[in-house]
C-alpha cells in the first residue's frame, strides 16, 4: 500500500475528552476515528489489526471444532422476555420502540443462539454444539473513557457450546480457557486466567482473562508463580499473603479483562425450554457456555501495553503491515524505490510505502514511529543502490543489508 493513497493520514488532532492512551495513539496514527463517546470507525490501517487479530482467533476457535456462524443484531423484546433479561438486563441493553413493536439491539447472544439451537436439535446425538460468531455488540456503557478499551458499539467474539451434560460442558469450558490462551499469547500478549464473579450473567465463578496494565479498570491479586489469580472483588487472598506453593507473596495489579468465559449450565435453557430426550428416554435441558473476547478492546490492549512516547509499536502478528518502507531524495530515487516495494510485495512481504514527494525525512520518520509496523526500511541516495536501511521499531539499532538479503531473512 502506498501511504499516499492510505485513507486517513497521521493526525496531531485529539478529541478534548479523549484521555486514554489508546484512544490517542489510534486517532493519532490513523486507526480509528470517533464519532461520538464510545463509538470509533476503524479505519483501513484499524481494519488490517482487528482483521489479524480475528484471523487468529478464528483459527484457534476452529481448532477447538467450533464452527463460524452469523447471528442477527436487532432482536425481538419476546425473545429477551423468555429469560427476563429485558427486565434484568434494561440499564446496558439498548432498547426501542418501533410501531407498536419494541426491539432490542445486541449485546450479548445467549438467548438468540439457545433459540436456534431448539430449533434444530432433538436428542443427545446431537451434542456438542459449538458455534461462534464476530459481531457488534451493543451496551449502554456509562463511563466510556477508556477509548476503544470500552465502546458503546464494539466488536466481540462469543462462541456458545451446547451440551447434554455438566460433565461434557466442563471438559470444553477448559478447552476453550487453553485456546484462550494461546489467542493472547499469539496476539503478542500476557495474559492471566483470573477467577472472577459472573456479574449480570450468572450467579457462579467464571474466568476472566487479563493483562496487567495500570490503565485497567479491573484489579486482580494473583500468584508470581501463575497457581492463583482472582479478581479483587471476590479474592479470598490478600496482597502480601504467601502463596501456598511457596511462590513468594501474592501481587496485587491493575489489569485489562481482555476475555471472559461462563458456564451457564442449564439457567437459560430451563427458561427457554431448550431440551432433548437423554439416552435414558428422558427430557432433559441443554447445558449452555458462553465465552467472549472482546476484539476491538484487544486492539486497544495492545497499544496500551506496546507504545513509547513516539507511539505504537504493534507486534509482528498483528502490525497493520510487516515493513514501513521510507524513501528519501525521491526525485532520484522514485524507480528504484519502485522496484524495491515491488520486490517486497512479490516477495509476499506486506509493506506500507511512504511514498510522499512533498513531506520531509522527518515527518517521514516521526509518522513511521507513530504508526508503529515492526521494520522500518529506508532508501536513499546515502544508503546506495541495491541496498536498504533496517531498524526494527523496539529497537535503536540500524544496519545496513542488500534489499536480496533482507527479503530471505524473512521468515513468512
Ligand atoms: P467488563 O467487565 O469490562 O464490563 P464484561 O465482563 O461485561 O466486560 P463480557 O460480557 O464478558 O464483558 O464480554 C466479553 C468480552 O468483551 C470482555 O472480556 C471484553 O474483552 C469485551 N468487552 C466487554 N465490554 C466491552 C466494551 N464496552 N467495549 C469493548 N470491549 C468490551
Ligand atoms: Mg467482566
Amino acid at each position: 500500500m502506498k501511504y499516499s493513497e492510505l485513507f486517513a493520514k497521521t493526525s496531531k488532532q485529539i478529541p478534548k475528552d479523549e484521555v486514554s492512551v489508546n484512544a490517542n495513539l489510534l486517532i493519532r496514527g490513523g486507526f480509528v476515528d470517533k464519532l461520538m463517546a464510545g463509538s470509533y470507525s476503524l479505519l483501513p490501517l484499524g481494519f488490517r489489526v482487528v482483521t489479524k487479530i480475528e484471523q487468529i482467533i478464528r483459527e484457534e476457535m476452529n481448532a477447538t471444532g467450533a464452527q463460524e456462524i452469523l447471528m442477527p443484531l436487532l432482536h425481538p423484546k419476546s425473545i429477551w422476555n423468555e429469560t427476563g433479561r429485558w427486565d434484568s438486563a434494561r440499564e446496558v441493553m439498548y432498547q426501542f420502540k418501533k410501531g407498536d413493536k419494541e426491539y432490542a439491539l445486541s449485546f450479548t447472544h445467549e438467548e438468540i443462539l439457545l433459540d436456534l439451537v431448539r430449533k434444530h436439535i432433538q436428542t443427545h446425538r446431537d451434542f456438542p454444539i459449538k458455534l461462534y460468531h464476530f459481531s457488534t455488540k451493543f451496551r449502554n456503557e456509562l463511563r466510556a473513557k477508556s477509548g476503544v478499551l470500552r465502546g458503546r458499539e464494539f466488536l466481540m467474539k462469543d462462541l456458545y457450546s451446547v451440551h447434554g451434560t455438566q460433565k461434557d460442558l466442563d471438559k470444553y469450558y477448559f478447552e476453550v480457557a487453553a485456546s484462550y490462551m494461546k489467542v493472547f499469547e499469539r496476539v503478542g500478549l500476557k495474559a492471566i486466567q483470573v477467577e472472577a464473579a459472573g456479574g449480570v450473567f450468572t450467579e457462579e465463578n467464571t474466568h476472566e482473562f487479563q493483562v496487567l496494565c495500570d490503565s485497567g479498570e479491573d484489579e486482580v491479586i494473583y500468584c508470581p508463580g501463575g497457581d492463583y489469580a482472582q479478581n479483587v472483588e471476590i479474592a479470598e487472598a490478600k496482597e502480601g499473603q504467601q502463596c501456598v506453593l511457596g511462590h513468594g507473596p501474592l501481587l496485587k495489579a491493575k489489569a485489562i479483562e481482555v476475555g471472559n468465559i461462563f458456564r451457564f449450565g442449564t439457567v437459560y435453557s430451563e427458561k427457554m425450554g431448550v431440551s432433548f430426550t437423554d439416552t435414558g428416554g428422558k427430557k432433559q435441558y441443554v447445558y449452555l457456555g458462553s465465552y467472549g473476547i472482546g476484539i476491538t478492546r484487544l486492539m486497544g490492549t495492545v497499544v496500551e501495553v506496546s507504545n513509547d512516547d513516539a507511539g505504537i509499536i504493534w507486534p509482528d502478528q498483528v502490525a497493520p503491515f510487516k515493513v514501513h518502507l521510507i524513501t528519501i531524495d525521491n526525485k532520484q530515487l522514485t524507480i528504484d524505490a519502485k522496484e524495491i516495494y515491488q520486490k517486497l510485495i512479490k516477495a509476499g512481504i506486506e509493506v506500507l510505502w511512504d511514498d510522499r514527494m512533498d513531506v520531509s525525512a522527518g515527518v517521514k520518520f516521526a509518522d513511521c514511529d507513530l504508526i508503529g509496523i515492526p521494520t522500518r526500511l529506508v532508501v536513499s541516495k546515502k544508503v546506495g543502490e541495491g541496498k536498504v536501511e533496517v531498524k526494527a521499531r523496539n529497537s535503536d539499532e540500524t544496519g545496513i543489508i542488500s534489499l536480496d538479503a533482507f527479503i530471505k531473512k524473512q521468515d513468512y
